[in-house]
Formats: C-alpha cells, sequence, structure tokens
C-alpha cells in the first residue's frame, strides 16, 4: 500500500503528464491556452460581441419579443450568439461538454458587464431558468445555474434556485391552437412561494423567448412582475 504522501505525488506527476499530453485549450477556438487564461483564451475574449443592451434594459429588441404577452421590467443579453462562432462553442461546451466550471467563469463575466453598464442598481435575488429533473440528472448541472453562480460571486445577488421548478421537460407548439399554445406555455413552470424582492432570471441563450415566457408566467401567477430577464446570449434579432 502507498501512503497518502507517495499517493499525492504519484497524482501530481500523472496529472502534469496528462496536461503535457493533452494541454489545456481554449473552449471556443481550440488554441492551446497560456498561463493566466482559464477556459477561454483572451483573443476569443476580447472578440465576443456585446449586445450594447445592457445600457437600456426596458426597451430593446429582446424585451420587445417578451413584453405584452408576460408582465417584466427588463431583459438583455449580453453577447450575440452567431452561428460557428466563439459564443455558440463556449454555450455548446457548457451544455453538452461537461464544462461545468466554464459557466462560473462566464457568469462572472455577466457581473462584471452588469456592474460596468446596467443602470439598474437595486438588490436583485437570482433565480435561473430550472431544467427538468430528468434533463439535469443526465447532464450532472444546470447551466443556467452555474452562470448565475459566477454572476453572484461578482455581484453578491443571493441565489433562490428553488423558488421556480420545471414540470415539462419540452414545449410542444405544433398542431395546436393559440389558446392551447397559452395554456400549455403556463403549465411549464411552477414558482413555489412570492417574494417581494425584484428578480433577475438567469438563462445561457435567447432563441425564441418562449422558455423565459413560460418562467415568467409562472412567477407572474404568484405575483411577482419585478423581474428582468438576463442571458449570456441571444441570437441575433432581425428588425
Ligand atoms: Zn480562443
Amino acid at each position: 500500500m502507498l501512503s497518502s504522501r507517495w499517493k499525492f505525488q504519484v497524482l501530481r506527476w500523472f496529472s502534469g503528464f496528462v496536461e503535457l499530453l493533452f494541454p489545456k485549450v481554449c473552449l471556443a477556438c481550440g488554441d492551446e491556452l497560456v498561463p493566466g487564461e482559464d477556459f477561454v483564451c483572451l483573443h476569443c475574449m476580447m472578440d465576443l460581441p456585446p449586445t450594447g443592451l445592457l445600457g437600456n434594459p426596458a426597451h430593446n429588441p429582446i424585451m420587445d419579443k417578451l413584453v405584452g404577452k408576460v408582465s417584466l421590467s427588463g431583459a438583455v443579453a449580453v453577447y450575440w450568439f452567431d452561428k460557428h462562432a466563439a459564443v455558440q462553442h463556449l454555450m455548446h461546451a457548457l451544455k453538452y461538454k461537461k464544462q461545468a466550471e466554464l459557466g462560473i467563469r462566464l457568469g462572472r463575466l455577466m457581473g462584471a458587464e452588469w456592474q460596468y453598464n446596467c443602470p439598474m442598481k437595486e438588490a436583485f435575488v437570482l433565480i435561473p431558468v430550472p431544467l427538468h429533473p430528468a434533463r439535469l440528472r443526465k447532464r450532472g448541472y444546470n447551466q443556467a445555474e452555474q452562470l448565475a453562480l459566477g454572476f453572484a460571486e461578482k455581484t453578491g445577488f443571493p441565489l433562490a434556485p428553488h423558488l421556480l421548478k420545471r414540470r415539462v421537460n419540452n414545449i410542444t407548439q405544433t398542431g395546436k391552437t393559440k389558446e392551447d399554445r397559452w395554456q400549455n406555455v403556463r403549465s411549464i413552470f411552477e414558482c413555489t412561494e412570492y417574494i417581494h424582492q425584484p428578480v433577475i432570471l438567469v438563462d445561457d441563450v435567447i432563441t425564441t423567448g418562449s422558455t423565459l415566457e413560460a418562467c415568467i408566467a409562472a412567477l407572474n401567477q404568484k405575483g411577482i412582475t419585478r423581474i428582468v430577464v438576463l442571458s449570456f446570449a441571444a441570437a441575433r434579432i432581425h428588425p
């Protein structure tokens, strides 16, 4: 039997060897990372396309998608999501490549952008868009919660991940009337209790906005309407 000191030495030697064979690479471009870089190289980090929407959460094209369907006070994404570009690679790694730590790193970035650019200075409570329990078991973590953890670290806002529960895994929209769809969207999530503080709903990527609409509908049903949507990325909106 090896002593624990020896085990430690062997492990250290082994991890050094693994790093030599498989150097850490940027999850956006695949280039080798240099000391001081974490998950994403500096070049990719500087190249992420900002939406510029953080300065005006209440009036922008993302807000226009949701306003009128549900009650909320703002909606923003930090970066644009373009096909085959860095943000898409990062979101793919976060969702499908077991890169839970990447979420925290990107969440801190969101926190810094929020503090620097967003005019909203209230103390918010963070609610990550929940995964269905079956999907959570499969993935091992909720990518939106990882982003919220990093965001919380930077801003000091508390997290309330259990306030919203996902009852249905997929949103089905085909072959249904407008009324059916409205009912369907309103039964996907459930809010467990009312809180009086304003809420930031944290998501990874906004595409159609249907998931967010369903989350906000559940919060609205409990009387929560001071809601700001904050997503790491959003598909570009063409007017
Ligand atoms: Zn890179």
